[in-house]
């Protein structure tokens, strides 16, 4: 990718955002996340050099690669995919920034447990799977307030900031516009509970996703072409 490309592309994306953000409210702030897991390093460092900041991957391996061959560049790196249970304490060496996959109460035990013998904290933010779609991990929306309290109650060493959501696969706006309103309705609920995330919307749908109160996307395709 070409310094010309990342600058169109980022600036064509943080447009639409500003549009969408506004419809909203003035003080509605979106946070980008650029997904690179399609993408070289070098991509991510041109779009660095645009002003792209966070950047998350779906496999701890490639984030391992990524985030050591930058890191002499003051990036944040966010973790999106299914983690497996073996691959758990390489995640926690990593000190990711944020950890948005957090997809059932076991895996934060897990998690919970391998952090406590590391002496270590991780933010994550509970994934929910408000599409209804077997192929996509997270918990059940009508459980998910119970998890999120239970979680906070029971693992300490898991900071928990919020909640994320894949939007339903589908071509019917409505169908998608509906698992968000399912996911922003869990959110509100758990603002009072010190919840300041809630990521949805990805390239083919992040505009819609910020009017229904998405306050960080995670966008590959859209900025990485
Ligand atoms: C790949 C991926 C994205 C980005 O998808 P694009 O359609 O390329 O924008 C966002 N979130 C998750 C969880 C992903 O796996």
């Amino acid at each position: 990718m070409e310094k010309e490309l990342a600058v169109k592309n980022l600036d064509r994306v943080i447009s639409k955002v500003e549009a969408a953000r506004l419809r909203v409210s003035e003080h509605h702030i979106v946070k980008i996340i650029g997904v690179s897991k399609y993408s070289t390093s070098k991509d991510v460092a041109m779009l660095y050099s645009a002003g792209q900041r966070a950047f998350g991957e779906n496999k701890v391996q490639d984030l391992k690669q990524k985030s050591q061959e930058l890191e002499e560049l003051p990036l944040e790196w966010h973790f999106i995919g299914r983690l497996q249970k073996n691959k758990i304490n390489n995640l926690i060496d990593l000190n990711p920034t944020l950890m948005q996959s957090l997809d059932s109460y076991e895996l934060a035990l897990e998690l919970d447990k391998k952090l406590e013998l590391k002496k270590k904290k991780m933010s994550c933010l509970l994934q929910i799977n408000s599409a209804f779609e077997e192929s996509k991990t997270g918990v059940d929306p009508k459980e998910a307030l119970d998890i999120y309290k239970k979680i906070l109650e029971n693992c300490p060493n898991i900071k928990l900031k919020g909640v994320m959501s894949i939007g339903a696969h589908s071509d019917d706006k409505e169908a998608i516009k509906n698992s968000f309103l399912i996911t922003k309705k869990i959110y509100d609920e758990v603002v009072s509970f010190g919840a300041i995330y809630c990521s949805m919307g990805m390239s083919s749908d992040y505009e819609l996703a910020i009017t229904c109160g998405s306050n960080m996307i995670r966008v590959g395709s859209s900025l990485f072409k």
